[in-house]
């Protein structure tokens, strides 16, 4: 049992739980760590993993013409000359001229004064410093004028380095790189989609917040090649006009509810971006159960956004362990500028026909922070109760649907402990557990969130019935082993209520952890 620091913030004890309990915890620990660098253990592999498979069956299930392929981490310079990450890949950085520590400039600036300077060069970022009086957070040292640092991972390959290379700081080169063969491979027709779910790694200044700026990370990012003289037709339009967006405009405070139908008539939103805003909204709150309250769009305005971006919305989670809103994904419409930039730098012709026309496609980017992602289903589904800490995930995010003890290690108890445990194997995702009391291991699955626990006691050899305990409401039923895949198929499908799972067995007050 994790003993938790009564004063300790929930992040720190979201923290303690995964480390303990095998979900995540610094990466090449046993040497000290470096930050931003994490270990998904083998229950935060499944979360993971959980996450990622919504997400392809969302995204990938948009379009017959939607695919997913996997690509190289490690890229020739020359795509990045070409994309422009080498010159412009770049984070204000401001360091103390007395300790020398590194600083990002903006988040210094952002924690001390509350207001956002996201789009402010060099210059005006120094002044800002300078106006506030703001000094080293470590040691009240000046802090030095604000220059640019860039973000990309460089990498000698070969014997003799002769290959200057970099790590890829975002997953969406690859489609842009993989598109004139794609497009031939596929049907030659526009739009077409190629997602990604991959690592990316970018050097960021000041990696904390913990799970949330990591130096290297996993993306699922879905890029839509499509013909721009068509961005205000959509096929499947009226499926969604009427659709309610949650939406905080750049000039605004307050989050608005905008129709689709609205943010085309009234706020110029293309047809075919209101509509993946729509289907990104529903996958947050249909699919992963957000709640509304929870989620938001942010638009970006022109300072704030990428250059080439032509509308950009983040959406936006409030995350009660980070303090409010946070950026966990992004859509974007980049225009031309990928395939043009490509196209230049390759020399070779991206431009195809379709339509009977000669186009250079526009890119519409779907783009998730798999692991801030992770960290947001960690943040909503973790609860505290007097005697106990879990999370209340459901069965589709829980890394374990079902686990099964033996009570007892005596008798025949263990062998049909583990005939049941393989039953159940292949179809759920399971846990097998027969060590200390049954109130420690109940208590230990909470903590892992998973669903329900199956005890295989005395009667279940004689009367080949097992008890059922429910995570949630700590009660349980005694269930026929014959029919046990059945029943649990049906609660986590929520197809029947757990009081419908079998007979109802007197709570006796659970063993303590
Ligand atoms: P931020 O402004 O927070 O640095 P960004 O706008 O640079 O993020 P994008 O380049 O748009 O991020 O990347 C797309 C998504 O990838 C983000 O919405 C976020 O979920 C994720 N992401 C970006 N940087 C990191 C990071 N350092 N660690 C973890 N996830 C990240």
């Amino acid at each position: 049992m994790v003993i938790l620091v009564k004063m300790a913030s929930k992040q720190d004890n979201i923290l303690a739980i995964a480390a303990k309990r095998g979900l995540f915890y610094p990466a090449a620990e046993i040497y000290g760590a470096t930050a931003g660098f994490w270990t998904y253990g083998h229950l935060g592999t499944r979360v993971k993993q959980n996450w990622e498979n919504l997400w392809r069956k969302t995204f990938l299930g948009l379009s017959p013409f939607y695919f997913e392929i996997d690509d190289a981490n490690i890229m020739p310079s020359k795509v990045f000359e070409s994309s422009g990450h080498l010159k412009n890949f770049n984070d204000p950085l401001t360091e103390c001229g007395k300790c020398h520590f590194r600083f990002r400039a903006d988040q210094i600036i952002e924690d001390a004064t509350k207001t956002s300077v996201e789009g402010l060069d060099e210059n005006a970022l120094t002044k800002v410093i300078e106006d506030n009086k703001l000094v080293c957070p470590k040691c009240q040292g000046k802090l030095l004028p604000v220059r640019w640092f860039n973000m990309m991972f460089n990498v000698k390959v070969g014997a003799t380095g002769e290959n200057e290379m970099y790590l890829r700081p975002e997953s969406a080169q690859s489609p842009y790189l993989a598109f004139k063969r794609e497009f031939e491979a596929i049907r030659r027709k526009l739009p077409m989609g190629l997602a990604v779910i991959g690592k990316a790694f970018r050097n960021e200044i000041a990696p904390r917040q913990s799970f949330f700026r990591l130096r290297e990370f996993t993306q699922a990012e879905l890029q839509i090649f499509f013909d721009a003289d068509l961005i205000d037709q959509c096929d499947d339009w009226k499926s969604v006009s009427k659709y309610m967006l949650y939406v905080k405009f750049s000039e605004e405070n307050a989050i608005r509810e905008v129709s689709c139908e609205d943010m085309n008539k009234k706020h110029s939103i293309p047809k075919f971006y209101a509509y993946h805003l729509a289907k990104v909204q529903q996958f947050y709150l249909d699919a992963l159960g957000m709640p509304k309250e929870k989620f938001r769009f942010r638009e970006l305005n022109e300072k704030e956004r990428a250059f080439y971006n032509k509308i950009h919305f983040d959406v936006e989670l409030d995350l009660e362990t980070l303090g409010g809103f946070r950026e966990v994904a992004g859509v974007h419409y980049r225009g031309d500028h990928d395939l043009k930039g490509h196209q230049e730098g390759s020399k070779e012709k991206l431009e195809v026909m379709t339509n009977e026309k000669r186009v250079l496609p526009h890119v519409l980017e779907l783009s998730f922070g798999v692991d801030r992602n992770v960290w947001a289903l960690m943040d909503a589904f973790y609860k505290e109760e007097p005697e106990r800490v879990m999370f209340k995930f459901p069965g589709w995010v829980a890394p374990v649907e079902v686990a099964v003890f033996p009570l007892m290690n005596k008798e025949g108890i263990p062998k049909l402990s583990e005939k049941v445990y393989k039953s159940l194997s292949a179809e759920f995702k399971t846990f097998y557990d027969e060590s200390g009391s049954v109130g420690r291991r109940y208590r230990r699955q909470d903590e892992v969130g998973t669903c329900y626990c199956v005890t295989v006691d005395f009667d279940s050899l004689q009367g080949k019935t097992v008890t059922i305990r429910d995570r949630d409401s700590m009660t349980q039923v005694r269930t026929k082993i014959s029919a046990l895949a059945k029943v649990l198929r049906k609660l986590l499908d929520k197809d029947i209520e757990f009081s419908q799972a079998g007979a109802k067995v007197e709570s006796k007050k659970e063993g303590a952890a």
